[in-house]
């Protein structure tokens, strides 16, 4: 059965707890980093940092409001970074039929850096990184040995406020429902995020382009007349083919 995360951020705290599990299980080195004026650090996702929380201020309702977004890759369920990859070499980039999650193999080392970067744009929400020392691409995994063994992923594990969940697809688009109807009540402009595309499902306050960049996914939509297939296909043909 697939599996599906829902990240409820109505209930996130910034605590940045699931960011530091994500580090200590995928056995990641500190990264040298810098104040850039927001208590998000690192700045942005990285080869060491698969999950990120993400914070924005706003003035609303005339006060200080904080949005929170602990960004990780949301394991599409029709993955662009799959497609660009195929085009170039089958099997760099696999999902996972039991779980659904989108996996990275040592074959992306075989990718030019311009090849990684065509992948990279591939993707919706900007998540793959380029690992300059291992000479590959790389991303969040769905901690997927932990999944295979039977536990929750490091990051759902360790949040202790009830922000993330992890199990059946099934499952996690009921409590995302049920969720959304209870947040309503106090935040109206609440929304799941692509809940049918992604196993990654965000649950959001307010309108999703005050989150982040890239929250609003910055790949076109389909045009009219062309189904998803047909689209990515047409997106495919620009990347470079892998030569030897
Ligand atoms: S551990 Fe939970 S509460 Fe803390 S930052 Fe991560 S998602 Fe938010
Ligand atoms: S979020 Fe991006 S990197 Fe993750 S599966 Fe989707 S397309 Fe690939
Ligand atoms: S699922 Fe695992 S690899 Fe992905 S963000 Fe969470 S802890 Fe990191």
């Amino acid at each position: 059965m697939p599996k599906s995360f829902l990240i409820d951020t109505s209930r996130c705290i910034a605590c940045r707890g699931c960011q530091i599990a994500c580090k200590e299980w995928k056995n990641h080195p500190a990264v040298h980093t810098k104040q850039t004026g927001t208590h998000q650090n690192p700045p942005d996702l990285g080869p060491y940092n698969f999950k990120l929380v993400r914070f924005k201020e706003y003035k609303m309702k005339n006060r200080v409001e904080w949005l929170f977004f602990p960004e990780q890759c949301r394991h599409c369920l029709e993955p662009g970074c799959k497609a660009g990859a195929d085009a170039i070499l089958e099997g760099a980039i696999i999902k996972d039929p039991a779980t659904g999650a989108v996996i990275y193999t040592d074959l992306t080392k075989k990718f030019t850096p311009q090849q990684a970067e065509d992948v990279r744009a591939m993707c919706p929400y900007n998540v793959p990184r380029w690992d300059t020392k291992e000479g590959k691409l790389t991303k969040c995994d769905m901690c997927i040995d932990r999944v295979q063994a039977g536990m929750v992923p490091a990051c759902v594990k360790t949040c202790c406020t009830g922000t993330m969940s992890f199990g059946e697809r099934d499952a996690m688009l009921k409590l995302g429902a049920e969720r959304l109807a209870e947040v309503k009540k106090t935040f109206p402009k609440a929304q799941l995020l692509d809940p049918e595309d992604v196993s990654v499902i965000y649950l959001v306050t307010e309108e999703r382009k005050l989150y982040h960049d890239f929250a609003e996914g910055r790949a076109p939509m389909p045009v009219p007349g062309m189904n998803r297939q047909e689209f990515l296909a047409k997106l495919v043909k620009p990347v470079r083919p892998l030569i030897g």
